[in-house]
């Protein structure tokens, strides 16, 4: 066992009773959570004090898309932090200058000018700012079963329970249903079916909303954290249309599905679509340091090349931050990190993930591209009823719980989201580590197994 892997229980305790007095954490009722002290992570793997180690299948919050600590990156941010550590954002900085240069480098279309935040959320607020001034309207159209993260405006466009409780109806959001046939809310029977109905049923929202006041439509290009759920073929291409009828903004949110997780270095590339304004985060640089952005589009870049953009961040464009980004970014064009995602998605995660579903009868449905794949359990395969329910809590969501537990029995880290399992290693898995995950995944899954009916 190397060094850094030798157990030390003590010094987990002492991490862990520091934590549980001092830390207050996201989205959880801080008596009922008990962390897992981590020591150490590497590549695709993460270890505790007790001398257990665990493959990400996570990826964090699916934003290690080059895995953990690569020297490269590491090495880029101690460099950096020797020559500059810090700079205010109003000077042109290198750091920032070249991690701008190589992003709008990827970026499909005209998003050719990058306005710099500190993550996801950030990059969300700030596009539909840019929407509204650009277009001097106010309404914002956004998808049930969609996450934008945890900030004022972004919150209230999230089409998920995390909303409710701060939703007060006052925000200008109106909320629509995207495609997604195995749960449709259009009642469609196939792909076409759904795409034509969706795309009827987001134009009606509009002309009954009032084109003249609508600023924005936001997508996730592939919403992730509601389900990892593909639009049908034209879904993308329809919205664009939509959006140039109606004079609307077109802002997609890359957050979780750029920078390699789908197979491409942005999911927009697949249906071949350039929106007005692309949000982007995680993948950025792996989540080394906060980062995040918006990508704009030459028209609404113009809008603001005389006018002052009456917005801004202290820590827009970091320095270590950009250059972790730059080093990220050279790491995933010279290791082939974006052609590995696909190449390992749709060689050994997909059809093993499909294989499992023959054998496990709690698996309803398989989807996915790349590093971002779903399995959504059921207790019944006919009624598709979810193995737990919606939202649920407590006893409620016991089963995935389960099957979380009998995961990490096995050496895995699951995401596990309500009744689904989000499949989302890090975009340089090896093909070794994804049939090691699988397996594991095979394993846990005869607990969900118990639960069907
Ligand atoms: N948009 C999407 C699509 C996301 O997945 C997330 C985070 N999961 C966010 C926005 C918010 O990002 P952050 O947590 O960095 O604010």
């Amino acid at each position: 066992m190397t060094p850094h892997l030798t157990p030390d229980p003590a010094q987990g305790a002492a991490v862990k009773a520091a934590d549980r007095a001092h830390v207050f954490h996201s989205w959880s009722a801080q008596g009922l959570i008990d962390p897992l002290a981590v020591a150490g992570a590497e590549g695709s793997y993460f270890w505790d004090y007790e001398g257990n180690r665990y493959l990400d299948f996570t990826s964090g919050l699916v934003f290690t898309n080059i895995g953990y600590q690569h020297p490269e990156v590491v090495r880029a941010i101690q460099e950096q932090a020797a020559r500059m550590t810090t700079f205010a954002p109003a000077f042109a900085v290198e750091a920032r200058s070249e991690a701008a240069r190589l992003i709008a480098s990827h970026t499909p279309g005209d998003l050719d000018k990058i306005f710099f935040t500190n993550g996801g959320a950030e990059a969300v607020e700030n596009a539909v700012r840019m929407a509204r001034l650009h277009t001097g309207r106010h309404k914002v159209l956004a998808a049930y079963r969609s996450y934008h993260g945890a900030t004022n405006t972004a919150i209230n466009l999230t089409g998920d329970p995390r909303r409710w409780a701060s939703d007060n109806g006052s925000s200008g959001t109106v909320h629509f249903w995207a495609p997604f046939l195995y749960r449709s809310a259009f009642y469609s029977a196939t792909q076409e079916e759904e795409c034509a109905r969706a795309l009827q049923h987001l134009e009606d929202t509009i002309v009954f909303e009032g084109p003249a006041g609508v600023a924005a439509i936001v997508l996730e290009t592939v919403p992730g954290t509601a389900g990892i759920m593909t639009p049908p073929p034209g879904y993308l291409q329809g919205v664009r249309e939509l959006c140039d009828r109606y004079g609307i903004v077109f802002v997609l949110d890359e957050v979780m599905a750029g920078f390699g997780r789908t197979g491409k270095w942005f999911a927009a590339e697949h249906d071949d679509v350039v929106p007005d304004l692309m949000t982007f985060a995680k993948g950025v640089n792996s989540g080394y340091v906060p980062l995040g952005g918006v990508a704009i589009s030459g028209a609404i870049a113009e809008t603001f090349e005389k006018r002052a953009f009456p917005g801004g961040l202290t820590y827009s464009g970091h320095p270590l931050a950009c250059a972790a980004a730059v080093a990220t970014i050279r790491v995933m064009e010279e290791e082939k990190v974006v052609e590995n995602a696909a190449h390992i998605g749709a060689s050994v995660i997909g059809p093993g993930l499909r294989d499992l579903a023959e054998r496990h009868p709690s698996i309803g449905e398989v989807r996915g591209t790349g590093m971002f794949w779903a399995l959504e359990l059921v207790r019944n395969r006919e009624t598709r009823e979810p193995l737990v329910p919606y939202n649920a809590t407590g006893a409620d969501a016991a089963p995935m719980a389960a099957f979380g537990a009998a995961c990490k029995k096995n050496g895995l880290w699951p995401f596990i989201n309500m009744n689904r399992i989000h499949v989302v290693p890090p975009c340089n898995v090896t093909e070794a580590e994804a049939k090691e995950g699988l397996a594991a995944l095979d394993e846990a899954l005869a607990v969900a197994d118990e639960h069907t009916a």
